[in-house]
């Protein structure tokens, strides 16, 4: 007999827990369950970031990422003082290294303001060599507010907490097909029927795929972009006590090879931007034939190599050849040597890729019967995720208490469209 909830969240990542908190504080009355394919949340890119706090600088004005990151970090940091997720505001220096890049810093602080990031500062060549010494550049953007936090660490918190106010958490459950019924969905699993009224889907990577099980036509598809970290050797836990990023190219939806301290005392370079052959594709060379063929099989696939070929081969290159990763680095620390680069990890970025071959450059929510997809929430949607998650939950028609009259009702009449 198929157990019933009145919502059902596809994916245990940062955004689906973020989604089912906002969607109990609203409405405490309704039956929530998250159903996440792996043993733990957030084993994806939210386990696999840079584990930076955005301030909102890059983004353009007007749009969700600009919005969504300031307001989202609000609450991210307010969740993180009260529940004790480790953050730490280590600032950030965006570093011009060639000279057609100072102009960028400018347009960058002007951004930073009109989205309402008030306390950046540029700093000029000698003073950007004051506070760093060891880095060469022509002059930086300071972005004090930027901080640093442990994703997994907060994944891990908000899962306990939604446990304890009764959400189920439903691990090692991956949607397999979904079946559309009079007032919602019935969803199977391998070994599990589930009934619901409404369904939120939040699966990342796979997100077109779960919107097409549900009998959507997403207008993207979902593109894997792998990025390689380097753990840094232990000399530069004293020497980069702050977040050093290059000018980013503004023709990609990427920030470019940067310097990270972790909130555990490390110095991570990365990640690169590479087009994986899996949407798990951690290692360089892994590859899925079924998921390859559905990507070849994809118009967007032809223009996206067209149009970003030379940048693609560069990005692909710096995975397999440490000495073109290395080269990125030295651009921002000539000193570093093939010595310092440790360990290295991956991650893999959900990137949504328009029929035209052009990458999603916002975030983008699809409306389906009785259901929401979420599909593009790439970078800074970790940092926004508390704000993307009340605008699922708006967009849901959970709009508000349980005695607001616009508010959804699960099961039956009287659900706003
Ligand atoms: C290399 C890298 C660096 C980044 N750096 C930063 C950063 O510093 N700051 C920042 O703000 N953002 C950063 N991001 C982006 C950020 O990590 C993501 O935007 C965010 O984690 C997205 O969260 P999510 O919940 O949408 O996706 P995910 O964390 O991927 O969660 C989706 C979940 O859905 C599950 N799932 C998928 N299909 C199914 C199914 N059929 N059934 C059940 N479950 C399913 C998956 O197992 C997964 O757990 C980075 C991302 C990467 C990859």
């Amino acid at each position: 007999m198929a157990e019933r909830f009145d919502v059902v969240i596809v994916g245990g990542g940062i955004v689906g827990l973020a989604t089912a908190r906002a969607v109990h504080r609203r409405r405490p009355d309704l039956s929530i369950a998250i159903l996440e394919k792996e043993r733990t949340v957030g084993t994806h890119q939210s386990g696999h970031n840079s584990g930076v706090v955005h301030s909102g600088v890059y983004y353009r004005p007007g749009t969700l990422k600009a919005k969504l990151c300031l307001e989202g970090r609000k609450g991210l940091l307010a969740y993180a003082a009260e529940h004790e997720v480790p953050v730490r505001a280590v600032g950030k220096l965006i570093v011009a290294t060639r000279p057609r890049e100072v102009p960028t810093l400018d347009e960058l602080a002007d951004r930073a303001r009109r989205n309402g990031v008030d306390s950046v500062r540029r700093l000029t060549a000698e003073e950007l060599q004051d506070r760093l010494p060891g880095i060469a550049g022509l002059g930086a953007l300071q972005v004090p507010t930027a901080a640093i936090t442990d994703y997994p660490a907060l994944a891990s918190s908000l899962a306990a907490t939604l446990q304890r106010d009764g959400v189920a958490i439903l691990t090692d459950q991956r949607l397999e097909s979904a079946a559309r019924e009079p007032h919602g969905w019935q969803l199977s699993t391998y070994g599990r029927e589930l009934r619901t009224g409404f369904v939120i889907n939040c699966a990342g990577l796979h997100a077109d795929l779960v919107a097409g099980t549900m009998g959507s036509r997403p207008p993207v598809q979902i593109v894997p972009v792998r990025g390689d970290f380097y753990k840094l050797s232990a000399r530069f836990r004293t020497q980069v006590p702050c977040l050093v990023y290059p000018v980013p190219d503004p023709n990609v939806p990427f920030l470019g090879v940067h310097l990270t301290p972790t909130v555990g005392g490390d110095v991570l370079a990365g990640p690169n931007a590479a087009i994986a052959l899996s949407r798990e594709g951690y290692r360089p060379g892994q590859w899925d034939l079924r998921q390859l063929g559905r990507m070849m099989a994809y118009r967007g696939t032809l223009g996206l190599a067209r149009g970003y070929g030379s940048f693609g081969a560069r990005e692909w290159l710096r995975s397999w050849c440490p000495a073109e990763f290395l080269s990125a680095i030295r651009r921002m620390w000539p000193s570093t040597t093939p010595d310092d680069l440790m360990s290295r990890t991956s991650g893999v970025r959900a990137q949504a890729v328009r029929p035209d071959g052009s990458m999603e450059d916002d975030f983008v929510f699809l409306r389906g019967e009785e259901a929401l997809h979420v599909l593009n929430a790439p970078s800074p949607a970790a940092t926004a995720s508390f704000a993307i998650a009340e605008r699922i939950a708006d967009e849901s028609g959970f709009s508000g208490g349980v005695n607001d009259p616009n508010t959804r009702s699960i099961g039956g009449e009287g659900a706003p469209e």
